[in-house]
């Protein structure tokens, strides 16, 4: 029975900036499981890639264009999915960026308005757009990737609106939630720690991040994006069947200090 619950046959689920880094594993795991990956990239190319290397492990997968500041993109993935698959199940928003190591009052509003629009504006056009979706179906589940910089402010680096925009997406996760708990749609967030990736590319080759990163670590470590794909899979199946509204961390113990 317990095992039974994590198993996703038979769901279809989307996975945003699936191409690589922890969009790509979270597709792998939810394709493992069982459930049809759709894998929505910026490049298309990447995309294609991304639900190849889920296929070559055994599951089924294809891949599809988006843009998650583009609300016309967004709304074009929704018709794709159901033009194909006449439902949706699963919504992973996991598309980000990040501007670091920039100081608040440097921060030019071009960098600071990408960041929102990506990290946070991004989730909600997706939430809104599968979760009507889901919300006419009575049932589906979202996991959004937020970071545990949404929750206490990492250092030594300065990324206030990469911060800022995580905390928002913490807090839409917990107001959907509460929107949707009563109509069948779950709602729940993962808070990484750094995570060996494209995107913290520029501290893991830096010591003067890098050291202060694992310091502040109880785990002494960084993560692995499968890590964070294992509580997404968890979070998008029955066996979190009571879980809505939760910011889940899996941070090595970085916020226990
Ligand atoms: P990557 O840079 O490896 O992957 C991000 C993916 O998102 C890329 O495929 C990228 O496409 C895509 N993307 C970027 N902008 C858009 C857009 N406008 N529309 C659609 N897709 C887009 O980063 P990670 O895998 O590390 O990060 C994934 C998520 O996890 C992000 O939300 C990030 O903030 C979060 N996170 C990461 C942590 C880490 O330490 N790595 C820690 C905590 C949270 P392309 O490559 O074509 O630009």
């Amino acid at each position: 029975m317990y095992m039974e619950k994590l198993r996703l046959d038979g769901r279809i689920a989307v996975v945003t900036g699936g191409g690589g880094g922890i969009g790509l594993a979270c597709a792998m795991a939810l394709g493992e499981a069982g459930a049809t990956v759709v894998v929505a990239d910026l490049d298309p190319v990447l995309a294609e890639a991304g639900a190849q290397a889920v296929q070559d492990a055994g599951g089924v997968a294809h891949g599809i264009p988006i843009d998650v500041t583009l609300t016309d993109t967004v709304d074009e993935a929704v018709a794709a999915v159901l033009a194909r698959h006449g439902r949706i199940d699963i919504l992973v928003c996991n598309a980000g960026i990040v501007v670091s190591e920039v100081k608040a009052e440097d921060l030019d509003d071009a960098a600071w308005l990408r960041q929102i629009d990506v990290n946070l504006n991004g989730v909600f056009r997706c939430c809104r757009a599968f979760g009507r979706v889901m919300l006419e179906q009575g049932s589906g589940t979202i996991v959004n990737i937020g970071s545990m910089a949404g929750g206490i402010v990492v250092r030594p680096q300065e990324q206030a609106a990469y911060n800022a925009s995580k905390a928002g997406v913490h807090h839409l996760t917990r107001s959907l939630a509460a929107e949707w708990g009563g109509r069948g749609v779950r709602v729940n967030a993962v808070a990484p720690t750094y995570i060996e990736t494209p995107l913290t590319r520029f501290g893991m080759n830096n010591p003067r991040l890098y050291d202060r990163w694992l310091d502040s670590t109880p785990m002494r470590r960084v993560g692995q994006p499968d890590e964070i794909a294992s509580v997404v899979h968890f979070l998008a199946s029955d066996a979190a069947s009571l879980m809505t509204g939760s910011i889940v961390y899996a941070d090595g113990g970085y916020t226990a200090w």
